[in-house]
């Protein structure tokens, strides 16, 4: 097999023990790598019911066929397991040389089950796995373990840790490496850490297996050369995402106090421009010559490497103008391991509910010190901070008194850095995003925006479908990063080539499509499995706020979602999908897409339509 190792390494942490695998190309064509490959494995091999934190459950880090051939934006993995936030299918991607040294080592998917009886670190060479005592790195901050563990090994390897978030199994803690990369937002650093995995080591010196590795070369040389010609190219070098913080308040969309409002008086404060003044490099994920992340001196003196959604989560949505300080909560973030997004929401809905006296702690908006003790609160479970650490749907839950509307979420994964107040396009994607309310599936908000904010009309719905089909399915499970394409229009022909010179044959883009489609509908599945007959349609729907409280300040005062046309819009959305009026898939859907299998199971939980 080209492209492909067509090995995965089955990790078990109760024995200590790792045996390579081999897989059949049928495993490859069907789902491709990375989210394709976590969600066959997990469907495959997963009890429905399964406690999350139980040893069972899988802990997957997988690739693609192009991740480690040196190509644009290739340099990067999923990470995937049943998340304890959710308790449905979650992954993650990361932008790290770990997944270049892992598919170096040999291996398309690393998948870990069981848990250590004390803390170790796995470290991969190639074909031999060591399980090393972690006693002396458990504690530490992701980036005191990953500066620790560089020390000791190549110099060439690839590292992912947790921090304490993980450890003490907050539920929205992340996986980190490189300073600053974490992917895995639904609790996929927790569900390594009930492991006892402190960090992963990956060091490989094989050849991958290239059909024509002269194209691949060439091709490799020539997408980088491509990508810097584009337009928007030098710009996106001086500000990566943070120009979108300016976008989001001209167009009302900017989370403000707990996305109450979608403008924020102090946006210019903590925008793309005023980073720039204080901004002192780049850095971003291995083999990406785009390199987004902007590095900056925060107000505790230290380098933190900034987004838009870490920004604005961390910034207007808990009304905090200052940027230093804002980058300094999120470095903090990423070295205890937490997601900053879900910090962000959980720090506005704990102010919120503060300030409306649903809980007796005092927690006051833009508060930077108070703040910064807070998050260490939730990622050492203390004090209040243990409640916020379950997220922001338990934490609505237990704390009650009408708590509920102000937490923002679907499916238990807080929402990221989009107000959809008035953007039903974007509200659907969020609602029907594969891991609960995520932007990276179908980032539609741009697109709606030029279309018309408050239209419902039918185009939305496609719009939706198309890009979590692309963005969702293809990307995520190529393990490629969307923004080459989606910011500076590199065009999708690349891909095909790249394919080709790697697996040496012709996937053209419908043929990713399908894939693509199998892939969504399966982690569908997997959902339904787990919440079986308590499945229901209110769970793709967007946070009640958006319905019942208008904005009240900026150009689209006034602006809320309509119910009754949100509601018209999802139906609609099944009926394309293939799935009944639940959202669950038809039988006949399933077996278009060669899933007839799934279907026969899923059947033995919920009834399923013809
Ligand atoms: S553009 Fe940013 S996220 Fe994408 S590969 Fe490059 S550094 Fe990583």
């Amino acid at each position: 097999m080209f492209g492909w190792t067509g090995v995965f390494l089955n990790v078990d942490l109760n024995r200590n023990k790792a045996v390579a695998e081999s897989y059949d190309h049928s495993m490859a064509l069907n789902f491709i790598g990375g989210r394709g490959f976590a969600a066959k494995i997990l469907w495959d091999s997963l009890m429905p019911g399964l406690d999350p934190f139980s040893p069972e459950n899988k802990l997957i880090f997988a690739a693609g066929p192009l991740t480690g051939f040196g190509l644009p934006n290739s340099g990067k993995l999923v990470v995937a397991a049943k998340s304890p936030l959710t308790g449905g299918y979650g992954d993650g991607n990361i932008g790290t040389w770990a997944a270049v040294q892992m598919r170096k080592a040999g291996y398309d998917a690393v998948i870990i089950e069981g848990k250590a009886e004390t803390p170790v670190v796995l470290h991969i060479k190639n074909d031999v796995a060591e399980f090393i005592d972690a006693k002396d790195f458990w504690g530490l901050t992701s980036f005191e373990t990953e500066a620790q563990l560089k020390a000791i090994y190549e110099r060439t390897a690839g590292i992912v840790s947790i921090g304490p978030a993980g450890e003490n199994l907050v539920k929205f803690a992340t996986v980190v490496s490189q300073e600053g990369r974490a992917g895995g937002r639904p609790g996929m650093g927790a569900v390594m850490g009930s492991k006892n995995l402190k960090a992963m080591v990956f060091d490989g010196n094989n050849e991958i297996p290239a059909a024509y590795p002269k194209d691949m070369k060439e091709l490799s040389a020539a997408g980088y050369r491509e990508v810097m010609t584009k337009p928007n190219y030098a710009f996106w070098k001086r500000q990566g995402t943070m120009s979108t913080v300016e976008w989001s308040q001209e167009n009302s969309a900017l989370p403000t106090f707990n996305f109450r409002e979608g403008v924020f008086d102090k946006a210019d404060k903590i925008g793309g421009f005023a980073m720039e003044k204080i901004k002192v490099g780049n850095r971003g994920c291995p083999q990406c010559n785009m390199t987004c992340g902007n590095v900056v001196k925060d107000s505790d003196r230290k380098e933190a490497e900034i987004d838009y959604e870490n920004i604005v989560m961390l910034g207007s949505n808990i009304g905090l103008g200052n940027l230093k300080q804002v980058a300094a909560l999120n470095r903090v973030a990423d070295e205890l391991g937490l997601d900053t997004i879900s910090l962000g929401n959980v720090l506005g809905f704990a102010m919120e509910t503060s300030q409306n006296r649903r809980i007796p702690e005092e927690i006051q908006w833009g508060k930077f010190k108070e703040t910064k003790a807070l998050i260490n609160d939730i990622a050492y479970r203390q004090g209040f901070g243990d409640v916020l650490a379950e997220g922001v749907q338990a934490a609505a839950a237990k704390i009650g008194h009408g708590s509920a509307d102000w937490a923002m979420h679907v499916k238990g994964l807080e929402i990221s850095a989009y107000d959809c107040h008035a953007a039903p396009a974007m509200a659907l994607s969020y609602a029907t995003s594969s891991i609960g309310a995520h932007h990276k599936d179908a980032w539609v908000i741009s697109w709606e925006v030029q279309f018309g904010r408050e239209s419902y009309a039918e185009e939305k719905i496609n719009k939706v479908i198309e890009m979590q089909r692309l963005r969702g399915g293809v990307f995520e499970s190529l393990t490629v990063c969307r923004f080459p394409y989606a910011e500076l229009g590199f065009e999708l022909e690349w891909y095909t080539k790249y394919l080709h010179a790697a697996t040496g044959r012709e996937l053209p883009f419908n043929t990713l499509i399908y894939a693509a489609d199998k892939i969504l509908n399966l982690i569908r599945a997997f959902w339904i499995r787990e919440y079986a007959n308590n499945w229901t349609r209110e769970m793709d729907s967007p946070p009640i706020r958006w319905f019942k409280e208008p904005l009240t300040e900026g150009p689209l005062k006034g602006s809320m979602l309509d119910p009754m046309k949100y509601n018209n819009m999802l139906k609609k959305y099944y009926k394309k999908r293939g799935w009944d009026a639940r959202g669950i898939p038809k039988k006949t859907t399933l077996k278009k897409l060669g899933l007839s299998d799934v279907a026969k199971q899923l059947g033995e939980y919920v009834k399923l339509t013809e």
